[in-house]
């Protein structure tokens, strides 16, 4: 089956046509500023970007630029549109009605529309690339791909906070985690390839990228994540803060004479390693570089992100009475040997010994544990489109 992935945001669409068989994506791009001027980059595979700058007034007008590209004579990679099977969304918040993959329909659309207010931001720009594909795709199946439907297995010791509990029961608060994609593929992928029985199996997967969580998954089902009723819980990332004590959103708001909307913005956009740093970046690759040439700083907001991550897998391996394999994964977790190893040197104590020649991996499924290392560590490289085409043709089949 041929089946094009789309994430949609408010003014952006990322997008893949992957091949179900091969697990190929055989074109990816992405449409940006929408509602703004329009700029579509378009790859087909193993051929050269390219990039068209045209008006795209609104979403509808990107897939149709994106399904222009697709069947193009020079740059398409299908001779005609009949040979996209379905299409596969990425959906943000799920809530706690979805627990699993769906086929998009009205009552599926309106369910996630209740969902709107726990991702405010999200939600609403999901259902505009839904509501485009089905105005021009007719007949072509739409299945939606919940970042917090693998979550929904917690239980309420991990996701009730500690908040009067009526707030829970009228309002919905509780911590949901996303990523879910991302750690379900990743974890099934280490059962997998370390050969472990999967209804008696502990793991923990660290998805390191931008925006970062963590997870506890005992017995194939997540037990813990970091993340809360929106990402900005858990650990320092890119631009959010992570944990901290909430009243000091109200410090802030009074010191620095801003609204509460205004700080979250600087909670999320504006913290993290980035604000950490002096705002150097929010890109591991600048902060490793600054720190080379002496950046106090850099150093500290690269020493704090591995900090807090550590203290999460100390966390979890508690919360599962014991790993059996921690794996790392995601553009830092894939790529960083640094973080890698300030992380996984808190667990000396544990019986974890790192293979310093095997922790240099970039972006490749390797054990990096030595052979007498009482816990396996692994990169496993993320591929949460593959993750979303494979969903896809499951509720299909
Ligand atoms: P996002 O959450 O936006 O998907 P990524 O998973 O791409 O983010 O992660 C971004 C982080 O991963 C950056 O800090 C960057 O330093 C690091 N990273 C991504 N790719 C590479 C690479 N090829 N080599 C080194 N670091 C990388």
């Amino acid at each position: 089956m041929k089946v094009l992935v789309i994430n949609c945001g408010s003014s952006s669409l990322k997008y893949q046509l992957i091949d179900s068989e091969t697990e190929k994506a055989l074109a990816v791009g992405l449409c940006e500023r929408i509602g703004i001027d329009g700029r579509l980059n378009h790859t087909p595979a193993g051929g050269e970007k390219i990039v068209i700058e045209k008006a795209m007034p609104d979403h509808q007008v990107a897939v149709s630029m994106v399904l222009d590209a697709l069947v193009h004579d020079t740059y398409g990679v299908i001779g005609d549109l009949k040979e996209i099977d379905a299409v596969g969304h990425r959906l943000v918040h799920g809530g706690e009605k979805f627990s699993s993959s769906v086929i998009i329909d009205k009552e599926v659309i309106a369910a996630v529309e209740e969902c709107n207010p726990l991702a405010p931001l999200h939600n609403p720009a999901n259902l505009i690339g839904v509501r485009a594909c089905q105005a021009i795709m007719k007949g072509v199946p739409n299945i939606g791909v919940f970042d917090t439907a693998f979550h929904q297995t917690m239980e309420p010791v991990a996701y009730m906070y500690g908040l009067p509990y009526e707030y829970y029961e009228k309002y919905k608060v509780r911590r949901y985690g996303f990523h879910g994609t991302s750690h379900s593929f990743v974890s099934k992928r280490a059962l997998e390839m370390l050969s472990l029985d999967p209804s008696n199996s502990k793991l923990i997967v660290c998805h390191l990228g931008n925006g970062s969580s963590i997870s506890a998954i005992k017995n194939g089902k997540v037990m813990d994540t970091s993340m809360g009723m929106t990402p900005l819980e858990g650990l320092v990332m890119g631009t959010r803060c992570g944990d901290m004590d909430p009243t000091i959103v109200e410090y802030l708001v009074h010191t620095l004479d801003k609204s509460v909307e205004e700080v979250l913005e600087i909670l999320n956009k504006e913290s993290g390693v980035y604000g950490l740093s002096g705002g150097v970046s929010s890109d591991f690759r600048d902060l490793d570089a600054a720190s080379n040439e002496g950046n106090e700083k850099a150093k500290l907001a690269v020493e704090v992100f591995s900090y807090r991550t550590a203290k999460y897998i100390g966390a979890y391996i508690a919360a599962m009475d014991g790993v059996d394999a921690i794996v790392f994964t995601a553009g830092l977790g894939e790529n960083n040997s640094v973080v890698r190893g300030q992380i996984l040197e808190h667990f000396g104590y544990m019986g974890i010994t790192i293979d310093k020649e095997a922790n240099m991996v970039r972006g490749e499924e390797k054990v990096i544990s030595t052979l007498d290392s009482k816990v396996t560590v692994v990169v496993i490289p993320t591929n949460e489109e593959l993750a979303i085409a494979h969903e896809t043709v499951a509720l299909l089949k």
